[in-house]
């Protein structure tokens, strides 16, 4: 990229970007390498794979930087959004087991559930629902409680699972039989083969997110690049490490050659992080898990390994899985697979709204519907 040949940033957007010299320099690149591929005749559909990196490209304005023909699509890396719509109610069966106190992080207390309920409403027929910053405020709950039978919503992707295992280490180590963990976890490449092998996605190319490539490296993104010939970047969450993202997508796409490029070294390493990796082979299994309006994908979820079998909620108080109806109308499905952006959905800003949601993508706080709610398209 040569120096002083970049674009003047649109005033709104400008602050967001510590270096804003290079992020015009950056816009500029971008702006060349999107004439060519237009001039081919070709598209670029990328997906940011992250809720994080779909909260921070709407915060900062990206998709107004970005010319034809690059299209920035969300993905299925909302934890709570793609939490299946059988395993809310699960939850929601769990919250009103007379004894027990389901501990979770906010964005699940706004899930409706099937029959229209979520746990905040549960906690107002009198379930024993309590919001956590941390697992570890969980474990305390059930240190200093012995009567009550916690329960923590183990909701999240491979960045997530490894804190909740050394939760569930200590909790064995404290000999405690009174914790829980409802393991809902899923894992990014195989919903990313599950989505590929679909043969019906229009993704050029995938920003993968730079949390769980610190856990697991840049090596289980492979296939994507090799079986499928499409290009990946692994970038972080600043809007300039986007920029780059695309940047670098978009040069794979003209050279032909896709690969998995980290743009986030400062943060990912080759191999991951062993520690972490080691903790949750020794703590969760691979299993097939339930995706919101995509159904279940083999291998692409975690349980509870053998050894901490006893500390699994849902075989704990036999709640068992189910399948449920999406909320009808909503598309939150369409949208986490990069079909449909929210604009699309009907009730998006009319009966959807974060204080109204009809689905999960309006509740989280890295849904895409919230996203475009906040801060336009
Ligand atoms: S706007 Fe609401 S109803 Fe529509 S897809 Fe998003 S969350 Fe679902």
């Amino acid at each position: 990229m040569k120096k002083g040949s970049g674009l003047k940033l649109p005033a709104d957007t400008a602050p967001f970007f510590r270096d804003k010299a290079l992020a015009g320099r950056m816009v500029a690149a971008i702006a060349e390498k999107a004439a060519s591929l237009a001039a081919a005749g070709r598209r670029a559909n990328f997906m940011e794979v992250c809720g994080t990196h779909t909260m921070s490209i709407a915060a900062a304005g990206l998709r107004r930087l970005l010319p034809p023909p690059v299209k920035m699509l969300s993905g299925p890396g909302c934890p709570v959004c793609v939490t299946s719509q059988g395993d809310i109610d699960r939850l929601i069966e769990l919250a009103l087991i007379g004894g027990v106190t389901v501990a979770t992080f906010g964005d699940m207390l706004k899930v409706k559930g099937s029959k229209g309920l979520d746990l905040q409403a549960a906690r107002e027929k009198g379930a024993d629902v309590r919001v956590v910053y941390s697992p570890l405020d969980s474990l305390e709950i059930a240190r200093t409680e012995p009567s009550r039978k916690v329960v923590f919503i183990g909701v999240g992707f491979e960045t997530t699972a490894p804190v909740i295992g050394g939760v569930l280490v200590r909790a064995r180590a404290a000999g405690l039989k009174n914790f829980f963990v409802a393991p809902l976890f899923k894992l990014v490449p195989p919903a990313l083969e599950a989505l590929l092998s679909a043969g019906n996605t229009e993704v050029d190319g995938f920003i993968m997110p730079g949390h769980v490539s610190a856990i697991i490296g840049p090596e289980p993104y492979r296939f994507v690049a090799e079986k499928y010939k499409v290009p990946c970047v692994i970038a972080g969450f600043e809007p300039l490490d986007i920029l780059r993202g695309v940047d670098a997508l978009l040069g794979q796409m003209l050279s032909g050659r896709p690969e998995v490029d980290t743009e986030y070294s400062r943060v990912v390493k080759a191999g991951g992080n062993p520690a972490a990796l080691k903790l949750m082979s020794e703590v969760f299994a691979p299993a097939g898990a339930s995706w919101r309006a995509i159904g279940k994908i083999p291998g692409s979820g975690l349980a509870l390994s053998r050894a901490y079998s006893a500390y699994d909620a849902f075989a704990e108080f036999g709640v068992k899985e189910r399948e449920a109806p999406e909320p009808k109308g909503c598309i939150c499905g369409l949208v986490l697979t990069g079909k449909a952006s929210p604009p699309d959905c009907r009730l998006f800003g009319k009966a959807c709204t974060p204080s109204s949601a009809v689905g999960p993508c309006m509740v989280s706080s890295e849904g895409a519907c919230a996203a475009w709610f906040k801060y336009g398209g």
